[in-house]
C-alpha cells in the first residue's frame, strides 16, 4: 500500500503574492492563487490586463519581482523553464518548421535523452490520441492551423508535463473549427487528468472550458470563481461587464425598492442592504408583457428594436426615465414587435447589488 503522504494533498500550483512590473507598467500586481491537481483554470481578461505574464512567470520565462510560485509545495521560482515539467503551449504554435510533426512531438524527449524506442512508441500513442497519426511526415507549413494546434498540443504533452500551460491556443483559427477544437481540447485534458492554466480574452471560451476562471484586471485578480459564479453573482462591476452582457443601474436601495432616478426596480431577493449601490440585472433575467396601460406601472418602455441570435432573440426596451435596458428571450416568443410598448419584470432572485456605499 502507498502511504497516505505520497497522496498529493494541496495545491498542485501556489501563487504567493506575485507583482511584476515593466517600467512603470504594472502588468501583473499581488497576485495569489492556488490551482488543485486536474483543475483547469483560466486566465481571462482584455489586451494588457498581464495575463501572458503571469503565465510565463508560473513557466519561468519572466521572474516576479515579488513573491513566490510552488509546485507540489516545492519553490521553483527560481527554477529554469526546462526543469519545471510543465507543457506550453502558445498561441502561434510555434512548431519548428523544419521538422516534420514526428519530430516536433518527440522535440522534448529527444532533448532528455530519451531512447528512440520509448521517443517512437511515446509519439505515437500521442498522434493517435490527437487523431494525427496519418500527418507524422508532414511538415508544418503542410497543415492546417487547427492540424498545426494538435501538433502543438502533443509536443507539449510529450514530456508527461505536470501542468499544462495554453496561451491563447485557438486564437489563430476561424469560429467553427475553434469551437470543435475547443470541446475536443477540454475532453482530452479531462480524460487524462491533467492540470491547466489557459489564457484567453474569449469569455465565452472561459465559461465552456473552465472549472475556474480568474477575470483579470490591471494586472490584478478581480474575481475567481466557478463559471456560475461568474456569470451570476459578479463580485464587481468591471466582472459584470465583461463577462455576459448585464443591466447595469446605478441607484439607491432602500425599503420601497431600487430607486434609479424616480425607475423602482425589484431589489434582488435575499439582500438587506440598503444605500447608494449598483444594481446587476441580466438581460435573460427580465421578463416582458404587453402594456396596456392603468395600474401602477413602475418599470414601462416601448422596444426599439429587436435580434434574432438563434434560441434567444435580444430586445432593446427605452424606458419611460429613457434608460436603454437589453431583454433577451427564447425566440419562441413571437410576439413582439419593434415599437410595442411593454412592463418590464426583472426577477428578483436573479438580479446582483454591487457595491453598497451605505
Ligand atoms: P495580450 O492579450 O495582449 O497578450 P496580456 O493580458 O497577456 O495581453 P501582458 O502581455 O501580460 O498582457 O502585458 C501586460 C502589460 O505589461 C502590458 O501593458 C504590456 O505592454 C506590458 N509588458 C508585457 N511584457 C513586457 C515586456 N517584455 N516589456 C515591456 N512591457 C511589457
Amino acid at each position: 500500500r502507498r502511504p497516505e503522504a505520497a497522496i498529493a494533498v494541496g495545491p498542485l500550483l501556489r501563487l504567493d503574492g506575485i507583482s511584476r512590473s515593466f517600467g512603470q507598467t504594472k502588468a501583473v500586481d499581488g497576485v495569489s492563487l492556488e490551482i488543485a491537481q486536474g483543475e483547469f483554470v483560466t486566465l481571462l481578461g482584455d489586451s494588457g490586463c498581464g495575463k501572458t505574464t503571469l503565465l510565463r512567470i508560473v513557466a519561468g520565462y519572466v521572474a516576479p519581482e515579488r513573491g513566490r510560485v510552488l509546485l507540489v509545495d516545492r519553490d521553483i521560482t527560481a527554477l529554469a523553464p526546462a526543469r519545471r515539467r510543465m507543457g506550453f503551449v502558445f498561441q502561434s504554435y510555434a512548431l519548428f518548421p523544419h521538422l516534420d510533426v514526428g519530430a516536433n512531438i518527440a522535440f522534448a524527449l529527444r532533448l532528455a535523452g530519451e531512447p528512440m524506442s520509448l521517443r517512437r512508441s511515446r509519439t505515437a500513442e500521442l498522434a493517435e490520441m490527437l487523431e494525427i497519426a496519418h500527418l507524422l511526415d508532414r511538415f508544418p507549413h503542410e497543415l492546417s492551423g487547427g492540424q498545426q494546434q494538435r501538433v502543438a498540443m502533443a509536443r507539449a504533452l510529450a514530456s508527461s508535463p505536470q501542468l499544462l500551460l495554453l496561451d491563447e491556443p485557438m486564437s489563430a483559427l476561424d469560429a467553427r473549427i475553434r469551437t470543435r477544437l475547443r470541446d475536443e481540447l477540454k475532453a482530452l485534458i479531462t480524460r487524462i487528468g491533467l492540470t491547466a492554466l489557459y489564457v484567453t480574452h474569449d469569455q465565452e471560451e472561459a465559461l465552456a472550458m473552465s472549472d475556474r476562471i480568474c477575470v483579470m484586471h490591471s494586472g490584478r485578480l478581480e474575481q475567481v470563481g466557478t463559471p456560475a459564479e461568474i456569470y451570476h453573482r459578479p463580485a464587481t462591476r468591471f466582472v459584470a461587464e465583461f463577462v455576459g452582457l448585464s443591466n447595469i443601474i446605478d441607484g439607491i436601495a432602500d425599503a420601497g425598492g431600487f430607486d434609479a432616478g424616480g425607475e423602482i426596480w425589484p431589489l434582488p431577493s435575499n439582500e438587506a442592504r440598503l444605500g447608494a449601490a449598483t444594481l446587476v440585472y441580466r438581460p435573460e433575467a427580465i421578463d416582458l408583457s404587453a402594456f396596456r396601460g392603468g395600474g401602477d406601472p413602475r418599470l414601462v418602455g416601448r422596444i426599439e428594436r429587436i435580434a434574432l441570435l438563434g434560441a434567444l432573440q435580444r430586445l432593446w426596451v427605452r424606458t419611460r426615465a429613457g434608460r436603454l435596458v437589453l431583454v433577451e428571450r427564447p425566440s419562441v416568443e413571437v410576439e413582439w414587435r419593434a415599437g410595442m410598448a411593454v412592463s418590464l419584470a426583472p426577477d428578483p432572485e436573479r438580479g446582483r447589488l454591487l457595491a453598497v456605499a451605505a
